[in-house]
């Protein structure tokens, strides 16, 4: 048996930059339980790699806050390190009127969050930026940057081992229990005693945090989200990252392209329902998982709506249908045809869903006197991994 002060569950981006901030914070004896035997399995190394410098969130908000001063920490971070970072900048292309309306907004926004950002109000502006586009206007922000999040992931978990945090790798935690003081953790290899639990276990963090009876008016909902990529001859279709104009409502929707730190472009991700938390192709599912998202009747009431019942079926078409992912890409880029692309990776996001049947679109964690539960660290969650990790960190500090 092994006891920390603190144990962090779950070495994915946020778990790491928790540890992070907590070994420059504070001198705890801190250790990162992770069940993989290689790190960035899931969200933090399968997801765009993009760094979104907050345009696109409410002012005031933890989400625009995080994401503005994530992308400045990140870009330094990445640079000290040597982790691949391209800020090459990223056009949001309308492609009518009512699009056109909300860029508006987005600009407006981009403003109040001080983000950078210029409108290209013609289609000629936006062939400037992207020959290949199509759209009547744009939004152009230079800051967005493309990593590699993988090294990024690699990197932190060095820095923190060389700080003096413990990193159990391949110990998967089966069972918290609640002490009088503090937490034991059954683990696939171990058990661990801690005085205090952060859980940043990602897509199992709710399966967690309902072992010690907190949030359980959620649960995560896996949505997968599949890419292509385009053939290295045609990869100047996309000079920098293409996005569409997003909706309010459905903000982890629509199909981008992205040139990645290592100039391969991706179009995706859809986002279908992934019949278990980690069933990463569409032929695969695991039975337990499925009853679980079947049974929850958020879920249902999610679905109940008319207009998330057609986003649904449009989203699993382009996930089963080859032809139906295309048609949505060349939206974008008109120019781009189904031999131009081919099957890549997928990832699952740990949507949080409330009972009530609403998508948690703000970042959620919830903290009792000797735990923080990371339940909804949403998408732009690798953006703002560093000020949200030491967000964490300083609030554990001032605790103990
Ligand atoms: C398709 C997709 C695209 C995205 N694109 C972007 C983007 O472009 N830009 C951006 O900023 N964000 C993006 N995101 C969001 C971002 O990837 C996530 O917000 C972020 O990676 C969350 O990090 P995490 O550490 O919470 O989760 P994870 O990376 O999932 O880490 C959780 C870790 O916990 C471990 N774990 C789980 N259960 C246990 C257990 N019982 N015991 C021990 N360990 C356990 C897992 O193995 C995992 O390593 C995207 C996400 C997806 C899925």
């Amino acid at each position: 048996m092994t006891d920390h002060d603190v144990a962090i569950v779950g070495g994915g981006c946020v778990g790491l930059s928790v540890a992070k901030h907590l070994a420059e914070r504070t001198d705890f004896d801190v250790a990162v339980i992770e069940k993989e035997h290689r790190l960035a399995e899931h969200q933090s190394g399968r997801n765009s790699g993009v760094l979104h410098p907050g345009f696109n969130y409410p002012p005031g908000s933890e989400k625009a806050r995080f994401a503005t001063e994530g992308t400045r920490r990140m870009k330094a971070y990445c640079d000290e390190n040597g982790v691949p970072c391209e800020e090459l900048g990223v056009v949001v292309v309308a492609t009518d009127d009512r699009e056109e309306a909300r860029l508006d907004e987005l600009a407006e926004q981009a403003e109040e969050n001080g983000v950078e950002y210029e409108l290209l109000d013609s289609r000629a502006e936006l062939r400037e930026r992207e020959p290949h586009a199509e759209g009547q206007a744009a939004l152009y922000a230079p800051e967005a940057a493309s990593v590699d999040s993988q090294q990024y992931v690699y990197t932190l978990a060095r820095e923190v081992q060389d700080a003096g945090v413990s990193l159990y790798l391949g110990h998967e935690v089966s069972r918290i229990y609640d002490r009088e003081s503090g937490y034991r953790l059954a683990t696939s290899n171990s058990v661990v005693d801690a005085e205090y639990l952060v859980n940043a276990a990602g897509l199992h963090a709710d399966t967690l945090a309902h072992q010690v009876g907190v949030g359980e008016q959620y649960q995560v909902v896996p949505f997968r989200g599949e890419y292509y990529e385009v053939t290295p001859e045609k990869a100047d279709l996309c000079q920098s990252m293409i996005y569409p104009t997003p909706d309010p409502e459905l903000p982890f929707l629509g199909v981008h392209y992205t040139r990645r730190a290592d100039g391969k472009v991706i179009v995706g991700p859809n986002a279908v329902l992934a019949f278990g938390r980690e069933a990463y192709e569409n032929t695969q599912f695991d039975l337990g998982d499925l009853r679980e998202t079947l049974t929850y009747e958020g879920f249902w009431k999610l679905l109940a709506s008319p207009t998330m019942v057609g986003v649904a079926w449009e989203e699993l078409n382009k996930s089963y249908r080859k032809e139906k992912f295309v048609e949505a890409s060349q939206r974008l880029v008109p120019e781009v045809r189904e031999a131009d692309l081919h099957q890549s990776y997928a990832g699952i996001r740990a949507q949080l869903v409330s009972e009530d049947g609403e998508l948690v679109k703000d970042p959620l964690f919830i903290e009792t006197d000797d735990a923080v539960h990371i339940l909804n660290a949403v998408s732009p969650g690798l953006t703002s991994s560093l000020p949200f990790g030491d967000h964490i960190a300083e609030r554990i500090a001032e605790k103990r």
